[in-house]
């Protein structure tokens, strides 16, 4: 099997596999590192990645893209309403998120985010496994550092959908780090102190900063801090603002009103924001934009910085956040490494470099790294692939806390909620809770600051109901632990709960052993740990015995049986548009065979076949190449294709063959010779 990681970026996503011993980053069909992502629907198939992009100004309004900004939420949520801005294709509600509304097929349907999502991974899983000449399954996804529970399960969702075996989310800058930290000869030794990395990563809709401490052999991520709303499509669509304003003077044409010219002057001038990165002027220019209005313009580097003001003054806020996150301050910061696209604008450059008053680091690969960091990740929860052994420890941005209702049964000192893990909590953890307990009861995971969270997410993350819980023999309430678990994904699980019965006090000979403890185990209030131990330090003591307790869980995670649903549907799905390619490459093969045999025949076929054959084979190309030119040829199926090829191969078949014999035959008597 394989071991493959996906950057899933907002304008281009990645692959990365491990391959001839190291991490290779994959091609697409057309060559290209990266795949645009989009996935479209049209009148007779989807169209995903580069097929997508290439229809994108014909058929924008069932093109759709932001797929890892929309997945996970819900339509009221204000994040969408940003969304929109730079979308074409109509939202809608579909179930408990955000979908969208195209016509497929030639009918309108609905998608939601997460099968959306889906699609575009089998696009990647099967763009992968072309070239890896295999089937993926075992893959890791890098996640933006801000994805909250919600989030990641969504996207673990879709992978499942997409038949993918996802072992792991990674935060994107934590994939950076891992990549840098790993190749690293000269890092810390664990004694010495460690060397702090910034990650800064400017994509095409996202900025992420994490600080990170580097010792030989480990990784720890000390603080993360984002701007959701920053990105290279920003600086593009103040650009277009400006232009449209620009246009209305100069040609009386309002850009604005119209979808297609915004969509339109949009590529322009992003093409013209990537020439300043390089140059002093950039040419803009859209031909007929609307209203046969061929607009064009000039963008200077010192205007397109001017317009920019707004966007730069706000460049480092998500440095500062990070910084004071930390508890370090910018001198503590030996190397600030920068990765995504936008980074290559110099305005923006100088801005964090001014932030840091030291020159900048561009050692990882630009596009690349999180796509390599995300295959490591992967490869190191692989069983099939050796990496060398690099601990990760990610942080967590959100704290959580537990929940549960106040209660008689409950200890007088209980409480009703406890952060389980805070802001900058290690992922992976497990913490484990103690409660005193003589009846079932219900705990709840919520973010415990529900403003923090991006958008509108629901703070709410889990359920959980522990059952079987019944008091000691003599009446007591019970101890039962709870053991919770942030995991390598940063998603939240519970991984049980256990009830501590105590039998009658016993005379033991050796000493008391202490009950075993988790070694993460955080005891919540009114230390239960302490009533479990021995109470008298002499022989005398109480067995305990554990019992696993069921528990019942309900959370974000799709419903088996709609998972099912989405997965079988998406199958539909992929198998027509399957048919469709096939039938698309059987009916160009159709044309090409009658141009072939009709050139042949006339040529090096002439001497090898008889004029019955010839005058067969001149009705059939012909007769088939009319019915190519008729509505029905035009859109016929796969079978009536391959029949007509069928039909002039019979004839064509034994005359190619003849032709290769004779063709070979001088070269079998020379091989006779040889051997005489
Ligand atoms: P995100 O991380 O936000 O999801 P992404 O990973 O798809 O997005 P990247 O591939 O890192 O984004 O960067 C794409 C962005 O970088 C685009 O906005 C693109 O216009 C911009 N970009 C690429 N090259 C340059 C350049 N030379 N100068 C300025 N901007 C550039
Ligand atoms: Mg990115």
């Amino acid at each position: 099997t394989s071991v493959v990681g996906f950057d899933i970026g907002q304008y281009g996503s990645k692959i990365g596999a491990a391959r001839n011993r190291g991490i290779d980053i994959l091609v697409n069909e057309t060559s290209n590192r990266a795949t645009p992502s989009l996935v479209a629907f049209g009148p007779q198939r989807r169209l995903i990645g580069e097929a997508a992009k290439t229809q994108e100004t014909s058929n924008f309004r069932n093109t759709v893209g932001s797929l890892k900004r929309l997945i996970g939420r819900t339509i009221e949520d204000p994040d969408v309403d940003v969304e929109r801005k730079f979308m074409n294709a109509e939202l809608v509600k579909t179930g408990n998120t955000v979908g969208v509304s195209v016509n497929y097929l030639g009918e309108k349907a609905e998608f939601s985010a997460t099968q959306l999502y889906a699609m575009y991974l089998a696009k990647l899983r099967d763009t992968a496994s072309a070239e890896l000449k295999t089937a993926v399954n075992d893959i890791a996804i890098a996640v933006p550092v801000w994805y909250t529970e919600v989030q990641r399960r969504a996207v673990l969702d879709a992978a499942e959908i997409a038949g993918l075996n996802c072992l792991r989310l990674i935060n994107d800058t934590t994939a950076t780090a891992l990549g840098y930290g790993i190749t690293k000869t000269d890092l810390p030794t664990p004694e010495e102190p460690s060397r702090h990395v910034a990650f800064v990563d400017i994509g095409h809709s996202d900025y992420s900063v994490s600080i990170v401490a580097f010792n030989k052999g480990s990784l720890v991520v000390k603080a993360t801090a984002f701007d959701r709303h920053f990105g290279g499509r920003d600086f593009d669509y103040t650009l277009v603002q400006h232009f449209a304003k620009e246009f209305e003077t100069k040609y009386k044409i309002d850009v604005m009103s119209n979808k297609k010219a915004v969509f339109r002057l949009t590529a322009a001038v992003e093409k013209a924001k990537k020439i300043l990165s390089a140059n002093p002027l950039a040419p803009v220019s859209v031909e007929s934009i609307m209203n046969d209005v061929d607009a064009s313009s000039t963008l200077e580097r010192e205007a397109f910085e001017d317009l920019i003001k707004p966007l730069l003054n706000k460049a480092t806020e998500p440095l500062e956040r990070a910084l004071a996150m930390s508890g370090l301050t910018k001198e503590d910061i030996e190397t600030v490494e920068l990765v995504g696209g936008s980074t290559r604008i110099p305005a923006l450059k100088n801005a964090i470099q001014d932030f840091f008053g030291r020159p900048l680091s561009f050692t990882s690969n630009q596009d690349e790294a999180i796509a390599r960091g995300a295959t490591l990740a992967c490869a190191q929860v692989s069983p099939v692939f050796k990496v060398r052994e690099f601990k990760t420890t990610d942080a967590q941005i959100f704290p959580i806390k537990l929940v549960w209702e106040a209660s008689a049964d409950a200890a007088a000192d209980e409480g009703t909620e406890l952060v389980a893990f805070d802001t900058c909590n290690a992922i992976p953890s497990t913490k484990v809770l103690s409660f005193q307990r003589s009846e079932p009861f219900d705990l709840e995971a919520r973010y415990a600051h529900p403003d923090q969270l991006p958008g509108g997410v629901n703070p709410f993350i889990a359920r959980y109901t522990v059952k079987g819980v019944k008091p000691s023999a003599e009446g007591a309430k019970s101890l039962v632990k709870v053991k919770t678990r942030l995991d390598l994904s940063g998603v939240l699980s519970f991984e049980g709960a256990t009830l501590y019965e105590q039998g009658p006090e016993e005379e033991v000979e050796a000493a008391a052993q202490p009950m075993e403890t988790d070694g993460a185990a955080a005891p919540a209030e009114g230390s239960a740990d302490a009533a479990a131990a021995p109470a008298e330090p002499a022989k005398k003591v109480r067995k305990t015995t554990k019992t696993a307790l069921p528990v019942v869980a309900a959370g974000l995670r799709l419903d088996a049986s709609l998972v099912n649903e989405f997965r079988e549907k998406e199958g539909q799905m992929f198998a027509t548009d399957k048919l469709v390619i096939e039938t698309e490459d059987r009916k160009n093969a159709l044309e090409e065979l009658c141009y072939e045999v009709r050139d042949r025949i006339e040529g090096n076929w002439n001497k090898y076949s008889t004029d019955d054959e010839k005058s067969k084979l001149r009705e059939l190309a012909a007769a088939a190449e009319d019915w190519l030119y008729t509505e029905e040829g035009e859109t016929a199926t796969k079978s009536a294709y391959v029949e007509r090829i069928d039909q002039i191969q019979t004839i064509s078949g034994p005359i190619a063959l003849r032709v290769k014999e004779q063709e070979d035959r001088p070269r079998a008597a020379s091989q006779l010779r040889e051997l005489l």
